[in-house]
């Protein structure tokens, strides 16, 4: 529509068609500034390669729902991305900041340096046969998709395609870069990536996950977290012979517990803390030489939630002296909130309108709706229409990906691949992510994401005030790492699950060729 507005607009030149004209002047209105000067139109060559991949990003989005890998362990499905990635002629890095499963790609040279940041996660126990709206796990008790991470790492490959062919075609300048970080489900990556400076260089980010509608937003969207995992080693003693040869581990968790719930009097209204104790003893007679308890410590900036959880730190160390017992804290997760910048936000949020909504059939309208009535929710169906600009309500769960939008003038992009009413990190989020409803939400995600990429390869007007937003917003709060200096990320971290599930699991993979054309 727009490439073909502009031809009209230079072939009417000196023309007196006023008629016409004025009938052009709402399309020549949605032109992005800085795209003027190239000689076509970059979004309709990237919509053009979303769609005439759409069956690639779809495979995409299938091979990794089938590979199922949690945290750390998307070894599988790196590998998968980094072949499609590197056949399509990208550049691409496995194994950054320590992490195996960590994907870097980029294609392009020199500035201005535009990324792409997402996941590829699964989740435990999440298995479930796709379409299937009673309980069916694929493998009982075995990890699945039930987020549709795997239709985001899908979007950032086809959208990171579809950018680097309107770079070919029309010669723009620069880079892009495909980020998809590990272990989003448990908030492992981002901190160790930006520590190691993975964004040191890059001008401008859009950060994407999967949603009920299309949508951006701007401001702070969610919450800061620190996680930390804290083991007492003891004395194990017969808790009925010789008590009093003990040095009991889990009374240091029971008094931190305790501890801490004397801090909430003395914590913000916004702090959140919560905790589970992992290790807690074998049986009454036995004084336990080990206990580990597990926290999550939130609010809502990153120095307000470093705050509580130094206070929980001297409460571990207490603990640790009333009961004579050794401290180790692990530290386990780190985020600070997401942050969206808004003149991104605005430029995201025409795109939104420009590509519109999947058009769906009356057949998963129908799907959508039986799968809504299971749940016991409203039976809308599918969204129809996108969703308004507005300032983000700040919630109190967090991503790790928040850590990026600190260092970076970060964009969102949400595009509409789950059925209302569901809730994701339930199986019943898994049914979907396979079914043509996924792969038309892709379609629209993979087009918002590369037009949005592309105004801010080709409009150095958007980057400088997304800078200048960035600039006011991170005036007060300057970022810095939630992480302990010495912290290294957990790679081990669902390898038991894996271990015990891969095997049956793997009978299932997908043995689909990927080539984007
Ligand atoms: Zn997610």
């Amino acid at each position: 529509m727009i490439s073909a507005a502009m031809k009209r607009k230079s072939w009417l030149n000196g023309n007196v068609i006023v008629m016409f004209v004025l009938s052009l002047c709402a399309l020549v209105i949605v032109l992005p500034a800085g795209t003027a000067e190239l000689p076509g139109d970059p979004k309709q060559v990237a919509f053009e390669a979303i769609d005439r991949n759409a069956d690639q990003i779809a495979a995409v989005g299938d091979v990794l729902y089938y590979f199922a890998e949690p945290g750390m362990q998307e070894y599988e499905s790196a590998k998968f991305v980094k072949q499609t990635l590197e056949s399509a002629g990208f550049n691409v890095e496995l194994g950054g900041a320590g992490m195996p499963t960590n994907v870097w790609a980029k294609w392009g040279s020199g500035k201005p340096v535009i990324a792409i940041a997402t996941e590829m996660d699964a989740l435990p126990e999440g298995s479930q046969t796709p379409g299937s709206i009673p309980r069916k796990p694929l493998v009982e008790g075995a990890p699945g998709h039930m987020e549709g991470h795997n239709v985001m790492g899908a979007v950032g490959v086809g959208a990171a395609f579809a950018v680097k062919k309107a770079m070919e075609q029309l010669k723009i300048p620069g880079t892009v870069v495909l980020s998809i970080g590990p272990a989003e489900e448990q908030l492992m990556s981002r901190p160790y990536l930006v520590r190691d400076g993975y964004f040191k260089d890059v001008d401008a980010a859009i950060i994407t996950h999967v949603a009920d509608q299309s949508a951006t937003g701007y401001g702070l969207q969610n919450y800061a977290l620190i996680g930390a995992k804290f083991t007492f080693k003891g004395k194990t003693a017969h808790g009925g012979v010789n008590p009093w040869d003990g040095k009991d581990a889990v009374d240091a968790v029971v008094l931190m517990d305790i501890g801490f719930d004397k801090l909430r009097e003395h914590l913000r209204p916004t702090y959140r803390g919560h905790r589970t104790i992992t290790m807690g003893g074998i049986q009454p007679n036995i004084i336990p030489d080990v206990g580990q308890i597990w926290w999550f410590i939130r609010d809502a900036n990153g120095p307000w939630a470093k705050e509580n959880f130094d206070k929980l730190v001297n409460i571990a160390q207490g603990a640790a002296l009333m009961t004579g017992t050794t401290m180790e804290m692990e530290p386990f997760g780190a985020a600070w909130p997401t942050l969206g910048n808004k003149a991104i936000a605005e430029a995201v949020q025409k795109n939104i309108e420009m590509v519109g909504m999947p058009k769906w059939t009356e057949e998963e309208n129908k799907f959508a709706k039986e799968l809504q009535k299971s749940l016991g929710r409203k039976e809308i169906g599918l969204p129809t229409k996108v969703a308004p600009l507005q300032a983000a309500r700040q919630n109190s769960s967090s991503n790790d990906i928040g850590d990026i939008t600190w260092v970076v003038p970060t964009g969102t992009v949400r595009f509409p691949v789950v059925v209302p009413g569901v809730q994701g990190h339930h199986w019943t989020a898994g049914i979907t992510p396979t079914m043509s409803i996924a792969h038309k939400g892709a379609v629209v995600g993979a087009k918002v994401l590369a037009a949005s990429v592309l105004d801010l390869l080709t409009s150095p007007e958007l980057r400088a005030a997304a800078k200048k937003q960035f600039e006011e917003d991170t005036k007060e709060t300057k970022y810095f790492s939630l992480l302990p200096p010495d912290a290294k990320p957990p790679v081990d971290l669902n390898k038991e699950i894996m271990d015990k599930y891969r095997p049956e699991m793997r009978k299932f993979y997908l043995s689909k060729k990927v080539q984007f054309k």
